[in-house]
């Protein structure tokens, strides 16, 4: 059964939940901002670069999130900080733990000026050798791909660095995986190594239209000094806001996704309707000319496996022809259901006779195994509390999983 945690008990909450107030943040600062911070501050400028490195290494390296556990700094200095600035984590108001180990956490972050708080939900994907977090860029979505959950959400607002910085480092201490923590009873996680190695920009939001945030926040997650995840484990998955590919690439270097799901352009019209302003001729050329695309470092285009709309033989030769010279790996994802959609997914045979198409012909093609569904947490499921699911709509999810598409 899945399972949830419950929050409602105060001792719980407070624990990893601690309140927060309006003080400036510092999580979501490069170093260079985090020093001139604290010049601002009254940090005197010659102190400032090794000021600046050793709460680099207590924020990123050590995970506190209380400037008391800062031994290294003198109380004075921690004093001042704290009355300035905060370096809390968002208030976690649910975890949900699924059968298959996936966990899914709904994390509220307090108003920013006049706007509300808002909260957002991020997702552990435990594996052999891996663990996969699924962060989210944008509360909502200003798309509307007709597959998509998040997509009937309108956008709320763009998360700040801080905020998409917060997911990584609420998980890993949920998880235990800062230095000297224990990792929670019953967790499933990798056996053996980090237990967050990897983190793809795929849960709510297009990642490359709150581009500064992104970027600002990945170059923090890859900082060496730091939270130190290699750029090679971290993927952007974009529905093809192409004049920020490039940029992407040369700007942050991670690893590209591109969310295709169809090979001409009246079905991407209307499947991914980004299409109409970047047609398919421009993201393709677009993922030519992505910086650094070699055999090692591929794109990665996803596929929504869609009964009797995409997946036929014709729209996998297609594919092929498509992809012709760009180093690509194809990951094909059985389509998740909502209430309301108006979808199915793929059977299991077409699915898998549309992978051995493009296997066939020379590009991986691994089926992606839908993982979280009984919690919502599978690809496109996610959408925030506020507009969270009836009881009943819930009901009628749970009946057309066990119909047709359960585990
Ligand atoms: N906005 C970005 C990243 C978030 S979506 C993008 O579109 O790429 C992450 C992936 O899940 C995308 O490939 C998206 O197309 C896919 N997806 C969305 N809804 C889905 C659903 N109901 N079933 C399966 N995959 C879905
Ligand atoms: Fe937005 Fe991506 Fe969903 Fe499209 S698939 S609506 S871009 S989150």
């Amino acid at each position: 059964m899945p399972q949830t945690i419950d929050l409602t008990d105060p001792q719980t909450r407070a624990r990893i939940s601690p309140v927060r107030n309006e003080r400036a943040p510092l999580i979501g600062l490069s170093k260079k901002a985090l020093a001139v911070t604290l010049v601002e501050a009254g940090v005197p400028v010659k102190q400032a670069r090794m000021r600046a490195s050793q709460l680099w290494h207590w924020l990123y390296v050590r995970g506190v999130s209380d400037f008391d556990a800062m031994s290294n700094i003198s109380r004075d200095l921690r004093a001042m900080l704290a009355e300035k600035f905060t370096i809390a984590r968002p208030e976690i108001t649910a975890e949900q733990v699924s059968q298959d180990g996936t966990r899914k956490w709904l994390m509220r972050f307090p108003s920013r000026g006049a706007g509300k708080p808002v909260e957002v939900e991020t997702v552990y994907i435990p594996e052999e050798g891996r663990g996969t977090l699924c962060v989210s860029s944008q509360v909502g979505c200003t798309l509307t791909c007709s597959f998509c959950h998040t997509g009937t959400q309108k956008l709320v607002r763009n998360l700040t660095s801080e905020e998409i910085l917060a997911q990584l480092l609420v998980a890993r201490d949920r998880l235990g995986d800062f230095p000297g923590a224990e990792t929670q009873l019953g967790a499933i996680v990798p056996s053996e190594g980090r237990k967050v190695s990897n983190l793809v920009m795929m849960g709510m939001g297009e990642p490359l239209y709150n581009f500064e945030a992104v970027k600002e926040a990945l170059l923090i997650a890859s900082d060496g000094d730091g939270l130190s995840l290699s750029k090679r484990r971290i993927t952007l998955s974009t529905s093809g806001v192409v004049p920020n590919i490039y940029r992407a690439g040369e700007e942050i270097g991670v690893m590209l996704a591109i969310s295709l799901h169809a090979v001409n352009d009246k079905l991407r019209d209307e499947l991914v309707p980004i299409n109409k302003k970047y047609p398919l001729k421009e993201l393709m050329q677009a993922c030519r000319d992505y910086p650094g695309l070699s055999n090692a470092r591929r794109i990665t285009f996803e596929y929504v496996m869609l009964k009797g709309v995409n997946d036929s033989l014709a729209d996998a030769r297609e594919l092929v022809r498509l992809l012709k010279g760009i180093p690509a790996k194809i990951n094909l994802i059985p389509f998740n259901p909502w209430p309301g959609s108006n979808y199915e997914c793929s059977d299991w045979e077409t699915i898998e006779r549309f992978a051995d198409f493009i296997n066939d012909n020379g590009y991986a093609s691994p089926i992606r195994t839908p993982r979280g569904r009984d919690i919502l947490a599978a690809c496109g499921q996610l959408k925030s509390q506020s507009e969270r699911l009836k009881k009943t709509d819930r009901l009628a999810l749970e009946a057309m999983m066990i119909a047709g598409h359960g585990e």
